[in-house]
């Protein structure tokens, strides 16, 4: 049985996070001294944008986490996605470097790897990941959001980040469809689980619509936690109101394992208002159902969902250059569509809001 904390926390007000931090470790049977030492806070640092954007884990939350374990030595690190922007600008708005002066944690780069397996499907991978984790457990603390790709991230997704630089988009170029993608990310999280310690999602203000980056904020109120990711996000799912099934990472695991048998502790789960998906990602989804297939191949030049430019919002930072995996943007931030691949990484990274979905009306009438 899978113990997962469900806590009320309606605010970012520091007291208001520890408390209900420390009840989830209590819900979930854990002491201070069960807290490791050294431990890595792996907060989802996706943009380097202040903590009321709704983008990032609040650092309200790690901060938490230093109050509930005093005497762990702690590290707080993410990978972003566009590693040529430095690191440092995105501890600073994120507000993690104050964070973690207060906290006397040591804020750390992803800079060298080790090579984990990983099997996905017939191939097995060698893919880097931080190589802090020969020696440190990780404290996994997602910010619970949709996404374009994936439908929802939370712990399992937020686990990709640990994964280092460029080859992060290196992976969206190999796995191009949402269903393989999200079939690798299943893979992923089986062999990065065992040093994973615990997730605490930040559920307090949670992204709906065109998440990761650029949705809507939507106030929850919750601070969830537990050992097991899949179980975790099964539950946010219920309080977000995304059908899990809809969430094709998470119903893989489940086909493999099944699913988990969840205990949910402290203060329930009631069921509110669905969540907003991501624009097109419905019909990105479908798309990949095999009987639609025939169909969809059929009128397949008209059902395009695709990455838009729009100039005047565009700043040319080059951050979407650097992250695209199939070098499909030039530097005049023009998108070649006979490489684009479509897996909105460009559209995650943007800082500016530059880049939109653009669905054909095919598309538009199916969403
Ligand atoms: S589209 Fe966005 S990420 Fe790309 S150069 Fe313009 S502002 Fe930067
Ligand atoms: S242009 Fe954007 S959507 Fe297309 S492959 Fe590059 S990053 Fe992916």
């Amino acid at each position: 049985m899978e113990t997962v904390a469900v806590v009320r926390c309606l605010s970012y007000d520091a007291e208001e996070v520890a408390a209900a931090v420390r009840r989830v470790f209590s819900l979930c049977g854990m002491t201070a001294e069960q807290i490791p030492s050294p431990l890595l806070l792996k907060p989802n640092m996706l943009s380097a944008r202040p903590p009321e954007d709704g983008v990032t884990t609040h650092p309200a939350l790690l901060e938490a986490v230093r109050a509930a374990a005093p005497s762990s030595r702690m590290l707080i690190g993410d990978s972003p996605a566009n590693a040529e922007r430095p690191i440092e600008q995105y501890w600073d708005a994120c507000g993690y470097r104050s964070a973690a002066g207060r906290m006397g944690a040591s804020l750390v780069k992803f800079d060298s790897a080790l090579v984990i397996e990983v099997s996905a499907g017939s191939e097995t991978l060698s893919v880097p990941v931080t190589r802090l984790l020969k020696e440190t457990a990780v404290l996994n603390l997602p910010k619970l959001k949709t996404h374009g790709l994936t439908g929802l991230t939370c712990s399992v997704k937020n686990l990709y980040g640990l994964i280092p630089g460029y080859h992060k988009s290196m992976l969206h170029g190999r796995f191009v469809t949402p269903d393989d993608f999200s079939r690798f990310l299943a893979a992923y999280y089986r062999a990065i689980q065992p040093r994973v310690f615990f997730s605490l999602v930040d559920a307090v203000t949670v992204m709906e619509g065109n998440g990761p980056s650029s949705g809507t904020l939507r106030h929850l109120g919750y601070i969830v936690g537990g050992r097991n990711c899949l179980a975790v996000d099964i539950v946010c799912c219920k309080l977000f109101g995304i059908p899990r099934r809809s969430v094709p990472h998470l119903n893989f695991l489940m086909e493999e394992e099944g699913p988990p048998e969840i205990a949910i502790v402290g203060d329930g789960v009631s069921g509110g208002r669905p969540a907003r998906l991501p624009q097109g990602f419905s019909v990105r989804t479908l798309s990949h159902l095999a009987p639609l297939r025939p169909l969809l191949r059929l009128v397949g030049t008209l059902f395009v969902i695709e990455p838009e430019v729009n100039r005047r919002r565009c700043t040319k930072c080059q951050a979407c250059v650097q992250v695209c995996p199939r070098d499909a943007i030039s530097r005049q931030i023009a998108i070649n569509r006979k490489r684009c691949i479509r897996c909105l990484c460009c559209f995650e990274v943007c800082p500016n809001r530059a880049i939109r979905v653009r669905k054909s009306f095919l598309a538009r009438t199916l969403t």
